[in-house]
């Protein structure tokens, strides 16, 4: 008998994850139901892959579940939530049960170990895979980290290492046993990027702005700037790039401009450099210092003689 659509949704998509308390209704029901403490506000965010332009259909499904999670996961990080919960929209264009079932252990496992529940979702039939995760998180009334606060004089932070996410896009389509330890560096970061949901929590208290790096350095930075109505100067020499791409000839390229990598990037008030170098201590991960929010607007790039040049925001966009 083929898996009817309920059938589906009890076998694989049903008590995934941990129970919260915040979750009052779950799945099986027309909606879920949230019940947050007092004071909390809500904070929702939903990403959509879509096959062949997100990943490729040949995709491990254990792995892309567990991209698909974490990327989205990553905007409560920017935003300084804890995760509680998320839903899921999937559309597929046939039912592959060995599939499924890697798709919802990937699933599983990350839930588990961001803290989170699969309250909800939409299961349909498409022309091609395309998977919708939406997130749910709780802040404190007014304390989530917006892109909005950078002020002049704010010292621009990086957590993690930049370009290696961007660099697996050229080894995707390789298979595994032939790869580099590089290589296979690169694609662990794409599949397997990690959202800083502590280092965002922490940063409540201490940044003044703050976005995650998904379409590229340089990009998300000018969304910041945007936002704040600032400028900024980044040093080309304190780009924290990743060590695995340090033969590569395009590192810097990516580390400025490359997206997929889900590390934060904060603006901090001079006054909080001691706490974030503490704060890095504590969560042991690199917060590296690379420039420094102007008044006059732009971005621009010193490089390691002095010399200073304008940089257009690369990054990838959908609609150019
Ligand atoms: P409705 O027809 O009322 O929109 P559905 O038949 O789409 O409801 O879904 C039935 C129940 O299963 C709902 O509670 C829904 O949230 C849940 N659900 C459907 N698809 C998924 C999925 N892929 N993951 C988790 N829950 C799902
Ligand atoms: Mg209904």
């Amino acid at each position: 008998m083929p898996l009817s659509e309920f059938g589906l949704i009890a076998r694989y998509f049903t008590g995934v994850g941990v129970a919260r308390d915040e979750v009052a209704l779950g799945v099986g029901d027309d909606c879920l139901l949230l019940q947050l403490p007092p004071g909390q506000q809500l904070a929702i965010s939903v990403d959509t892959l879509v096959a062949d332009v997100h990943f490729p259909r040949h995709a491990d499904p254990f792995l892309l579940a567990q991209r698909a999670f974490r990327v989205t996961v990553s905007d409560l990080a920017a935003m300084g939530a804890t995760p509680i919960a998320f839903t899921l929209a999937l559309t597929l264009d046939r039912i592959d049960e060995a599939w499924l079932d890697g798709f919802s252990r990937g699933l599983a496992v990350d839930a588990k170990r961001f803290g989170m529940a699969l309250a909800g979702g939409d299961t349909t039939r498409g022309p091609l895979p395309v998977i919708t995760l939406q997130v749910m998180g709780a802040v404190p009334a007014g304390v989530a980290l917006t892109r909005s606060g950078a002020k002049p004089g704010d010292i621009i932070y990086v957590s993690g290492e930049l370009g290696a996410a961007r660099a697996a896009l050229a080894v995707l389509d390789q298979s595994a046993q032939t790869l580099s330890i590089d290589e296979q560096q690169w694609l662990h970061r794409y599949y397997l990027p990690e959202p800083r949901i502590d280092l965002g929590i922490a940063l409540r208290d201490i940044a003044s702005a703050a976005i995650d790096i998904s379409d590229g350095f340089s990009a998300d930075l000018g969304h910041i700037l945007d936002r704040s109505g600032v400028g900024a100067v980044i040093d080309a020499a304190s780009l924290p790039v990743a060590t695995s791409l340090c033969e590569h000839p395009d590192a810097l390229v990516f580390a400025l401009g490359g997206g997929d990598d889900y590390e934060l990037c904060f603006t901090v008030p001079p006054a909080q450099r001691d706490n974030v170098a503490a704060l890095s201590r504590r969560l042991g991960l690199p917060l590296t210092p690379v420039g420094e929010i102007r008044a006059e607007p732009g971005l621009r790039l010193r490089a390691a003689d002095g010399t200073v040049t304008a940089v257009a925001p690369t990054g990838y966009q959908h609609f150019e």
